[in-house]
């Protein structure tokens, strides 16, 4: 009989066990992992995508290569 090893689950984020006694206990079907909260998974989504607030001024929007126009932004075509 072949044997099967379990290894402890921790939240991707904190590290915490995950346990029974947690009562949000997220998971992703992206990344296979487990988060003891919905909390700490979306913490760990916005690095994980280094995702990051963007200010709307000139300098900052030229490193991104858009501009606004009349308060909307835009991005550079090809054409
Ligand atoms: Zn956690």
């Amino acid at each position: 009989m072949e044997q099967i090893n379990y290894g402890q689950i921790k939240c991707k984020q904190c590290k915490k066990p995950i346990s029974s006694k947690m009562g949000e206990v997220e998971y992703s079907d992206f990344i296979n992992e487990f988060f003891c909260n919905p909390d700490h998974a979306h913490q760990y989504y916005l690095d994980y995508m280094q995702s990051r607030p963007v200010e709307l001024n000139k300098d900052d929007l030229n490193l991104l290569n858009v501009e606004l126009q009349n308060g909307f932004l835009f991005g550079k075509t090809s054409e």
